[in-house]
């Protein structure tokens, strides 16, 4: 079987990556920018939605089983590909909860759990969940990618699929890929590739990078408007804004002073002075919020991997095996 892949994000490589674990050799992984640079890149790497309970219940069945996957799953990138991508159970701090709900919830999936309520208000502690390094997640992936024999393209900005129930190739308008399947993994491009506003588009995310000069292992922190993610080596993520309706992916002043405020609130150390980098994303939005993880409904050998939105990551694991089931079972019936 032979399999093209548009986008090189985690969507795109966790396809190439599950693919191969299941004995696909021939795959291509096709980007219009230099690889796996744009939302992947720009992410948090929380392995953890904001608050799973208040989500739908497919993402949670998808967090949960990626949850229970994760030692294994980047043990093995690790292992494979010779990079540290700094997955850390480093636990996550979350305020304000609606408690009630929050404990139920972990109860019922038997995910450790404390309440502390030595401030005004309560807050969560979940020690076992944990973050990625995402730009180094990426990294690896690329990296054991290339030694299994994946090809990647980049520089090359794939059209619109013909209006047709399969497809034999994709071109960029010079060159064309052939294969037997095809996985889109565009990202927010997706309802413009597919011509389909039913399908993922931007929502910008902005971000601040400081260098908090505290190195080792902290919980990180969900708060009301801003989350924080500590790094190992003493950097500290804040983020992230949530704006839609805009292609633009660079940082704005107003934005980045906001962002800094809140995370100085939150954490006093966090000064302006200390801001090492700003930049932005755009999230695949998909408006029910359910991640497109499937064959697509009019072209038979077309899968959609897109629309995570803020959980490209945490989702990861489950989102890439559940594609791949879909794309098995069909190919043998
Ligand atoms: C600020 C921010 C913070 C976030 N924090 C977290 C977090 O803490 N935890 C978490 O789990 N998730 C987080 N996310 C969400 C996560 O980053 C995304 O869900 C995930 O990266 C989406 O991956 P993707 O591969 O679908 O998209 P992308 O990484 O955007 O990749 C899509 C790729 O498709 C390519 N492409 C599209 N159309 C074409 C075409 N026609 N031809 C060629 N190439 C094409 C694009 O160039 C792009 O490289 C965050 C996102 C942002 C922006």
């Amino acid at each position: 079987m032979k399999v093209v892949i548009i986008g090189s994000g985690i969507a795109g490589l966790s396809a190439a990556w599950e693919l191969g674990n299941r004995g696909v050799r021939d795959i291509t992984v096709l980007d219009q920018y230099p690889l796996a640079t744009r939302a992947s890149w720009a992410g948090g790497g929380i392995l953890s939605p904001i608050c799973p309970w208040d989500y739908p219940e497919p993402v949670q069945r998808l967090f949960l089983d990626s949850y229970r996957q994760y030692d294994d799953f980047f043990a093995r990138i690790q292992h494979e590909s010779g990079i540290d991508p700094e997955y850390l159970r480093c636990g996550l701090r979350i305020q304000p909860v609606v408690l009630e709900k929050a404990r139920s919830w972990c109860s019922r999936h038997g995910i450790r759990h404390e309440i502390s309520a030595t401030g005004k208000t309560p807050e969560l502690f979940l020690p076992d969940f944990a973050q990625v390094r995402n730009p180094r997640l990426l990294k690896a992936m690329l990296s054991l990618l290339r030694q299994r024999g994946v090809r990647f393209v980049s520089g090359v900005r794939i059209q619109p699929p013909p209006q047709e129930h399969r497809l034999t190739y994709v071109t960029d308008g010079q060159q064309r890929w052939h294969a037997d399947a095809f996985v889109a993994a565009t990202g927010a491009w997706t309802a413009r590739w597919l011509g389909d506003s039913r399908l993922p588009t931007p929502v910008k995310g902005q971000m601040v990078l400081f260098d908090s000069g505290k190195s080792g292992v902290r919980p990180m922190r969900i708060a009301e408007r801003i989350y924080l993610v500590p790094r190992q080596d003493g950097k500290v993520l804040a983020g992230s804004t949530l704006e839609p309706g805009t292609w633009d992916s660079l940082p704005k002043q107003q934005a980045i002073e906001t962002l800094i405020a809140e995370a100085a609130a939150l954490d006093s150390t966090l000064t302006p002075d200390r801001v090492v980098a700003t930049w932005a994303g755009l999230r695949p939005y998909q408006p029910d919020g359910i991640p497109l993880v499937g064959r697509h409904e009019r072209i038979s050998n077309l899968y959609l991997h897109c629309g995570h939105y803020r959980n490209g990551f945490n989702l990861n694991p489950a989102s890439c095996q559940r594609l791949v089931d879909a794309m098995e079972l069909e190919q043998s019936d």
